[in-house]
């Protein structure tokens, strides 16, 4: 690895250090060994901030933890306060639909990706974002 990218990637860890979770950092990894480059971690000026953006292509990505977000394949309620937590992950899940939709309103091309997909099929994940960016006439450098 080049000096350039050495200081690129230490500054991008940096970053995420403090906010990130694990899947996400797993996705970007991947991203960046397959090639990808030139997005933003965490955008603060974006509605929602989202966790990975591509501003010039529009194209912006969520990675959404599978209990906090309502995964239908994972999400178990716990049963201890279970109505508590019913609702309080029924919210997040709607707040993400309709966060989806506000930000494709504005010409943004939305990808969520559940922590699981991330952690059994990191491929098929990639391979869905240099998808969508090709088609976006992504340039590499
Ligand atoms: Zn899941």
């Amino acid at each position: 690895m080049d000096n350039v990218s050495q200081s690129i990637r230490s500054r991008t860890m940096s970053r995420i250090h403090a906010t990130n979770t694990s899947p996400e950092i797993k996705l970007r990894k991947a991203m960046w060994a397959a090639g990808i480059r030139g997005w933003r971690n965490n955008s603060s000026t974006i509605l929602g901030h989202p966790d990975i953006v591509f501003k010039r292509k529009k194209v912006i990505i969520f990675v959404d933890g599978c209990f906090w977000h309502g995964c239908p394949l994972c999400c178990r309620i716990p049963t201890s306060r279970r109505e508590y937590w019913e609702s309080k992950i029924f919210k997040n899940n709607a707040r993400d639909k309709k966060l989806s939709e506000q930000l494709e309103a504005e010409g943004w091309i939305v990808l969520r990706f559940w922590e699981h997909e991330i952690k059994k099929n990191i491929v098929s994940c990639v391979k869905a974002i240099f998808n969508v960016i090709i088609r976006s006439n992504y340039s590499f450098r």
